[in-house]
């Protein structure tokens, strides 16, 4: 496979292209963050915070999960601007237990009202088998939730400023620091990189049958807002990192000094590159980063070392090593395999027919990662109080 010369992102790589000296567009559209005029951004989020400041409940709602980016976010809305949060966290059901204590010491530590919503799990069962058996991708549930939820909440308490922390244009080219694009977290961009393209209401049509009938309100929690709903509250929805320089490393050495913050292992990836403690508050993580790996050739210690790399704290010599040692399976496909209810060679089937070329998985492959600390810990189908008649049911049909 081709890669970039710097950051070995492979050709696989949604929305990459590569440029006549081999390096790719992320590399180049995250040298540009350098040269953006962060202090006239920071300006125009003076004057947000202003406009919202003191007009409802809350001054503005925080999307929250516990991670290293919510935390910061939330860290420094409230330091920086001293603002009166909502925070509100969409639970997807697989939260692991250094995230929630981190999440617990933070909310303490700063003083703020917080909103949790965990859905209906038989249903998200189903829907995670739907969404993998059509896109592979069984976390539908989870990234409509999060961006859905917050708006409604936002809409019940009339607080129409919301705030999301990472911008897109550190981890693609949907957006980028080019242009000079502040990112809205609007309906477009919800249907371009969260969902799928694939609707609440789609959705609920591809998985209700006379058969299996599906509540059409178990999807309220994942409906997009009405555009009328949300310009009656005069929404205002917008990422953090649009107007500060967002660092990972640094913004994550932020929280653990100034609130106890801690990180943890990430299934798959050697916790040495990843310090900063990104996505270790999914406990399903690892089998979706497999998932990528089966399909694209890459995972995530590719998209470690590569920001590494961007960042300027690797060299590209030494994220090699990382790039060409990924893709073990991880343990906690078991567990996953358990909610889908299907086995391991009906879950391979279905990724096979995904893989993007020019890359080719090798499926005779048998090296497994590490073991989780915390696996143990996590539901498991299957055992008391689980009934067989509320398994998904499968109907396996490839195209
Ligand atoms: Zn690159
Ligand atoms: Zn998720």
């Amino acid at each position: 496979m081709r890669r970039c010369r710097r950051c070995h992102l492979p050709e696989t790589y949604e929305t990459i292209e590569f440029d006549e000296d081999g390096v790719c567009n992320i590399c180049r559209s995250t040298e540009h963050k350098k040269v953006i005029d962060w202090g006239a951004r920071k300006e125009l989020l003076d004057a947000l915070v202003a406009k919202y400041r003191d007009k409802s409940d809350y001054d503005c709602i925080v999307p929250f999960s516990g991670g290293k980016d919510s935390t910061f976010q939330l860290y420094y809305l409230m330091k920086e601007y001293k603002l009166k949060p909502l925070v509100v966290r969409f639970n997807h059901g697989f939260m692991r237990p250094t995230v929630r204590q981190n999440a617990e010491r933070t909310l303490k530590a700063l003083g703020a009202d917080f909103l949790e919503f965990t859905p209906n799990w038989k249903l998200v069962k189903r829907v995670m088998l739907e969404a993998f058996k059509r896109k592979t991708d069984f976390c539908w549930h989870c990234h409509s939730g999060i961006y859905t939820y917050p708006l409604q909440v936002a809409i019940r308490y009339n607080v129409p400023l919301i705030f999301w922390g990472e911008p897109l244009a550190e981890i693609s080219h949907y957006y980028d620091y080019l242009n000079d694009e502040i990112e809205y977290e609007d309906e477009a961009k919800f249907n371009m990189c969260r969902n799928l393209g694939i609707t609440a209401e789609d959705m609920h049509g591809m998985i209700n049958s006379p058969e299996d009938p599906v509540d059409r309100r178990d999807f309220i929690p994942y409906t997009y807002p009405a555009l009328k709903e949300l310009k009656r509250i005069q929404y205002c929805s917008v990422c953090l990192g649009s107007f500060i320089p967002w660092d990972y490393t640094k913004n994550s050495e932020i929280i653990k000094r100034e609130l106890g913050w801690e990180t943890d292992e990430l299934e798959g990836v050697p916790s040495e590159i990843n310090g900063h403690g990104e996505k270790i508050e999914c406990f399903m993580q690892g089998p979706r980063d497999y998932i990528k790996y089966m399909k694209r050739g890459y995972s995530r210690s590719t998209q470690i070392t590569a920001f590494h790399v961007r960042n300027g704290r690797m060299t590209p010599e030494q994220a090699l090593p990382y790039v060409m040692n990924e893709g073990k399976r991880p343990p906690s496909l078991d567990v996953l395999l358990g909610y889908l209810g299907i086995s391991e060679d009906e879950f391979n089937t279905i990724v096979r027919a995904t893989e993007v070329s020019p890359y080719h998985h090798d499926y005779s492959r048998t090296d497994e990662a590490p073991r989780l600390w915390d696996q143990d810990l996590w539901h498991k189908e299957g055992g008391a109080g689980d009934d067989e008649a509320s398994r998904p049911r499968v109907f396996l049909k490839v195209v």
